[in-house]
């Protein structure tokens, strides 16, 4: 795919025979009919200020390359935050909590409309929660490869202390790469210890401050309204520390957090802006859909005409429903959305049928041949906490010069979703004792390609990981 040096100088509005200097420059003698392929035409037009999409290019060809002239300079953006914990531990009460200190509530009669995402501006400063539900959507987000949260808040009550969804929120979190804050929730209560969850967190690589640990522990009680203050302030904090930037001159992209299908007004989708500024009228693309925003309403059900980075919009104008966690991307126009939307949906089709690529035992001595592993990840379940112990550091005893075995996760009783969907995201297998999967949770790895097995008796898992590194796994009929 090729893009002559006459095309690309229209492209730009530069003379062709700059860019014959230029391309003197990087020594390469060119004519103005001389076609560039699509790494020399990228480096060309970033000399002259222009952003390409690699990506994209390559998706479209280059003789469509998406120009867009680079803005000027990143400036700070409100953190986006997922509230994560144990069932019962006070994220609801704390995400309202959080909602009453927005200073932009009483604006023009706004009611806060569920649309998966909002932004609250406070004393302390502004925040940006992602409010899907529990660890799945995180996590299956992570799955389509983007990564929306800056922080994870992780409520734990100091009654209840560390619990299972406890465990599972910091091992999605881990796994992802994200920061965590402790918000160590209901301190108001008589039996309250919270003392006791900052020592189970340590024991889980969360050991605050005073203690010599990293992380900031934050005492509070949304029932009372105590310490939601502290909890903002600590928030601005680790985003300070992060210096979370981006452009608002750039065209917009961002990350679909919750899409449907309205009755009145057909496809909609929350998108939560990264760069640039999204403006109504804009042509996009978002997975293997297109489109032009029609209309843009913000958390609080009002029309508005544009919004920058970490603000979540909704949008409305696509031509299908798109899946959360897909990517957003406006385009120079109409005719460029709609060959990056097929192009996508053909190679959609064409990997649908290609299937399998996953990582699972039937194929890891051939990924390790090829060196694309090097760590052999297991999400574990176990019907009793015996055998997850016994299983994991046997198994990691199995780790070679050449892949280390790790467990990413463990718990005891079935297999979730949850597991499926932080093993599909994670590239990692899952292997169960005594437990045996629903049909819902069976499906779902088969659709995400998961590689997940159900054993009785422990050397057989262990004989079938040694089989598997090197390659002697007999198959499974
Ligand atoms: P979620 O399941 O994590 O979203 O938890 P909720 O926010 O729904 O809270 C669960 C229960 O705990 C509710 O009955 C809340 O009223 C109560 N709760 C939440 N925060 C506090 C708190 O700080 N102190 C006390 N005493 N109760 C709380």
């Amino acid at each position: 795919e090729t893009i002559s040096v006459g095309d690309l100088g229209h492209r730009m509005g530069i003379k062709a025979n700059e860019i014959i200097a230029k391309l003197m420059g990087l020594g390469v003698m060119a004519t103005v009919n001389q076609a560039l392929d699509v790494d020399t035409a990228i480096l060309v037009a970033s000399d002259f200020g222009y952003d390409v999409e690699q990506a994209m290019t390559e998706e479209i060809g280059v003789e469509q390359l998406d120009l867009q002239e680079a803005g000027g300079v990143a400036v700070s953006r409100s953190p986006v935050i997922t509230v994560m914990g144990h069932v019962d531990h006070g994220k609801t009460s704390i995400l309202d909590a959080i909602r009453k200190t927005d200073v932009a509530d009483g604006e023009a009669g706004g009611i806060t409309q569920h649309i998966g995402a909002y932004h609250v501006k406070s004393e302390a400063g502004d925040v940006t929660f992602v409010d899907t539900p529990g660890h799945a959507a995180f996590t299956e987000m992570r799955s389509r490869g983007a990564q929306v949260t800056d922080l994870v808040i992780l409520v734990v009550a100091a009654d209840d202390g560390v619990m299972e969804q406890t465990r599972e929120a910091i091992h999605h979190a881990q796994a992802a790469g994200v920061p965590i804050l402790v918000a160590v929730n209901k301190i108001d209560k008589d039996n309250a210890d919270p003392e006791r969850v900052k020592r189970e967190l340590s024991d889980l690589d969360l050991a605050p401050e005073e203690w010599g640990g990293q992380t900031i522990f934050v005492e509070m009680s949304a029932k009372n309204n105590i310490g939601i203050d502290s909890l903002m302030e600590n928030i601005q904090l680790m985003a300070e520390m992060m210096e979370l930037k981006a452009d608002p001159e750039r065209k917009a992209r961002g990350r679909v957090v919750e899409a449907k299908l309205d009755k009145g007004r057909g496809a909609v989708a929350t998108v939560l802006i990264q760069e640039g500024t999204i403006r109504t009228g804009d042509h996009f693309v978002v997975g293997q859909f297109s489109g032009k925003v029609r209309a843009l309403l913000n958390d609080k059900g009002m029309p508005i005409k544009s919004a920058g980075p970490s603000i979540p919009v909704e949008v409305q104008g696509i031509t299908g429903v798109p899946s959360a966690g897909d990517e957003f991307v406006v385009v120079t126009d109409e005719k460029m959305a709609k060959n990056v939307a097929q192009a996508r949906t053909l190679k959609a089709r064409e990997s649908e049928l290609a299937a399998g690529s996953k990582v699972s035992l039937d194929t890891l001595f051939e990924k390790l041949s090829e060196g694309d592993v090097q760590e052999l990840r297991i999400v574990l379940r176990a019907d009793v906490q015996g055998t997850l112990e016994a299983f994991a550091s046997a198994a990691e005893k199995l780790s070679t010069e050449e892949v280390k075995v790790k467990i990413l996760h463990e718990g005891t009783g079935t297999m979730t979703d949850s597991d499926v969907l932080l093993a599909s995201a994670s590239e990692a297998i899952i292997i169960g004792f005594n437990v045996r999967p629903s049909g819902k949770v069976k499906e779902l790895a088969s659709r995400e390609n998961v590689d997940m097995r159900t054993y009785d008796v422990i050397y057989h898992a262990l004989d079938d990981i040694t089989a598997a590194m090197v390659g002697m796994l007999a198959p499974d009929f």
